[in-house]
């Protein structure tokens, strides 16, 4: 299923995401700019999950993003971190036995031996593939002073590395959180779909240093009722197993299925994050990995996936990952990362991991509320966003350019960047191409200056979504669009003036 070329011409069009880049050099899959409007939606979804983290006493730190392989074979990615792959023997390309086996609708051991067959042929240039399965470690490679080393693949492993410094710092009091917001990369087989699936993208991810002991204490299950009144859709493995559906849960009904309190808080924490930035219940679930899908290092995963016109997808991983990573980084470092637990011994701390991709849900976040709507007749494209999220929240226009009508729109528009509200000026073309101009870069408000905003001092202001109008005082247009963005107003309650 693919989307319509609409959807990524109205993301170009509209300044969002552009590339594969290079794009005048011929383009390099997998690597993408945010354009001006992209950037600014990024920030926003970057500091709603910083907000959030903060309220919850994580500190944020920031890391190198290259460091020597020792590292990796520390933290497993250096033998683990592969796809396993087939090679054609005429083109030289790689291919995903996973993926090939998926196209073709039959299991791997199936493809297997169709290729040894040589029933089975190159998707690229209809040549032999090699029956051999290699391989292909994703991480990308470099080299610095001499040392082999590797762009790293997450956040996560660089931010336990300076683990004695937080255990001093946050002095030796658990949980000790920390996160980390920046990019990573992965050197995919087959980049595709856009920032879904990147080789450079950005994480935000969250890390909480914890022992047994607090997982499962009195504490977390009292902060559980914090959540007493949120209901999740989530799918734990063992009702995928019996191909039963996903449910509506709490947290009461969740903890039957991973028992540890502290994990279940975090996994609702994280629904709360989603909540915030706006993903309809209806397009979140929630699903548990089973045994044969969790990765290296998880005791146990649930991953946030959202239903996009694409499908469902992953675009965040809650996961408990014991003491897999210290306990390895200490043997392969030869540090004693060890810290002393309630019972007084030197233990390696549990680590609870909240894993959030930026990108996909900044891309499910557009495809959710990109619409093509009509409107009396007429179709209009437009970008409903969540107006927390929005890059810009308010457009000046002047009704028209003469009669100083301009010049004293242009004075509004200036008043108002310097009150740190993200405007945007527009005077060309008819006011009727303006707004739709504005409604697909997702501005949920347009003030327009008129004849007789000169008489009374007053503007006219417009709801992007209801495409209703009122006249506002210019006094009070700053305080009026916040309240209106925070929700502290509904555009239906503004007094006329
Ligand atoms: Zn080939």
């Amino acid at each position: 299923m693919a989307r319509t070329n609409d959807f990524e011409s109205f993301l170009i069009k509209n300044g969002f995401i552009w590339g594969p880049e290079p794009e005048i050099y011929g383009g390099l899959a997998g690597f993408y700019t945010y354009g001006p409007l992209g950037t600014l939606l990024k920030r926003n979804v970057e500091n709603t999950i910083r907000n959030e983290f903060k309220v919850q006493d994580f500190f944020e730190i920031e890391s190198p993003f290259i460091a020597p392989k020792e590292v990796w074979e520390g933290s497993g990615h250096l033998l683990g971190f592969v796809d396993k792959v087939v090679i054609c023997k005429k083109c030289k390309r790689s291919f995903r036995i996973d993926k090939l086996a998926e196209e073709k609708g039959i299991s791997v051991k199936e493809l297997l031996k169709r290729i040894k067959e040589n029933k089975v042929k190159c998707p690229n240039c209809n040549g032999a593939l090699g029956s051999k399965v290699e391989s292909f470690n994703l991480m990308i490679k470099t080299e610095v002073g001499g040392r082999e080393a590797f762009n790293r693949p997450e956040t996560a492993t660089m931010t336990y590395l300076p683990f004695k410094r937080y255990y001093d710092f946050f002095r030796k009091k658990l949980p000790i959180k920390v996160f980390q917001i920046g990019r990573a990369y992965r050197n995919e087989i087959s980049p595709r779909q856009n920032v879904l699936r990147g080789r450079e993208f950005t994480q935000a991810e969250g890390q909480i240093f914890i022992t047994k002991e607090l997982e499962y204490s009195e504490r977390f299950k009292s902060k559980l009722k914090e959540f007493k009144s949120v209901k999740g859709v989530f799918w734990p493995a063992e009702f995928q197993e019996k191909a039963q559906k996903e449910k509506l849960m709490n947290y009461q009904e969740v903890s039957k299925y991973t028992e540890k309190p502290a994990y279940v808080y975090y996994l609702f924490l994280t629904y709360k994050l989603f909540e915030r930035l706006g993903f309809p219940q209806d397009k979140l679930r929630i699903r548990q990995h089973k045994d044969d899908e969790r990765a290296h290092y998880a005791v146990d995963a649930w991953d946030f996936e959202v239903k996009t016109s694409l499908g469902w997808i992953e675009c965040c991983g809650v996961h408990d990952r014991g003491d897999y990573d210290l306990k390895r980084h200490s043997k392969y470092s030869n540090e004693n990362l060890v810290i002393l637990d309630e019972n007084g011994n030197n233990v390696h701390p549990q680590i609870l991991e909240i894993a959030f991709g930026v990108d996909r849900p900044i891309y499910c976040l557009l495809d959710i509320f990109y619409k093509v709507e009509t409107v009396n007749g007429e179709s209009r494209a437009v970008l409903k966003l969540p107006k927390q999220l929005t890059p810009i929240k308010l457009a000046v226009f002047p009704l028209v350019k003469k009669d100083g009508i301009a010049e004293l729109a242009n004075k509004i528009y200036q008043t108002l960047k310097k009150a740190k509200l993200e405007v945007y000026y527009d005077e060309v073309a008819s006011i009727g191409r303006r707004y739709r101009r504005v409604d697909e870069k997702g501005i949920p408000f347009v003030i327009t200056i008129d004849y007789q905003t000169k008489e009374d001092q007053t503007v006219t202001l417009r709801d992007k979504d209801s495409m209703k109008q009122i006249r506002i005082k210019i006094s009070d247009i700053e305080k009026t669009v916040n309240e209106l963005i925070s929700g502290a107003l509904k555009f239906s309650q503004i007094n006329k003036h």
